[in-house]
């Protein structure tokens, strides 16, 4: 069977309050959603996240972690930090990461194997610019950011991992990709990782990220190689996440 993951992305949003109000109707309304539900969440929520979720439908994890197991790394957090929370995922190379904090394919590929060797399941972000869609270059793009981890953990790795296409161009602009283009680059990833292990790719979720909501969901996750998404505006907003959740 099919398996699909939504995940939310809060990014640097939220409060006590909030989060207490929005995970309450989350958990009221997840009953019956098809897919697997998670919400990745600033660092300092995700003790407050853990006494609210833990026993529940709902897994939860970060959006970010070091490269670094332990020492002199001011301002950083470990995977193992994040384990002690009970995340069960860590977001790794959100393309505002790659861009405003410099984070280069390696670095992520860096991030990915300290969430692994953890025990934490990566959601590792690829996807490319406006420019570098315009310019034909979308596959050799996403393609050489999959490479960087490909290189460095292996095909098995994918086993224990999530992939989230996300155009830079998509998020958090409104412009979401049609199912149509999301589809070519989806079946392009499965098709990459099917050339070195056909178990590893049938079985890899690969989740669309990019302005979805619970008007574009239904279109986008029917198609073959979408199985769910990565969700950031629309996370937080309980109606819209929970519609979103159901779709999955
Ligand atoms: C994201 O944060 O990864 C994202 C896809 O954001 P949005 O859904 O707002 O485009």
């Amino acid at each position: 069977m099919r398996r699909t993951l939504v995940a939310g992305n809060w990014k640097m949003h939220g409060t006590l309050a909030e989060n207490e109000a929005l995970l309450t109707a989350i958990l009221a309304g997840i009953g019956d959603a098809k897919a697997q539900v998670a919400v990745c969440a600033p660092y300092p929520y995700l003790a407050q996240i853990q006494g609210k979720l833990t026993g529940t439908a709902l897994a939860w994890g970060a959006q970010n972690l070091s490269q670094y197991g332990k020492g002199a790394y001011t301002g950083e957090v470990s995977a193992s930090m994040l384990n002690d929370f009970g995340c069960k995922y860590v977001i790794v190379g959100h393309s505002e990461r790659r861009a405003l904090y410099g984070e280069s394919d390696e670095l992520v590929a860096e991030k990915y194997a300290a969430a692994q060797a953890a025990g934490l399941t990566p959601i590792l972000c690829v996807g490319e610019t406006l420019a570098e869609r315009e310019g034909n270059v979308t596959e050799q793009v996403v393609g050489r950011q999959i490479d960087a981890v490909l290189n460095k953990c292996g095909v098995s790795s994918l086993a224990k991992a999530v992939i989230a296409y996300e155009p830079v161009w998509a998020i958090g602009t409104g412009v979401t990709a049609s199912p149509e283009q999301a589809q070519a680059v989806h079946a392009f990833i499965r098709g990459k990782i099917r050339a070195l292990d056909s178990a590893v790719a049938d079985s890899l979720i690969i989740q669309y990220g990019g302005s979805v909501k619970a008007a574009n969901a239904a279109v986008l996750f029917s198609q073959p190689d979408i199985d769910g998404g990565l969700i950031g505006g629309a996370a937080l907003n309980a109606e819209e996440f929970l519609a979103i959740c159901k779709v999955g």
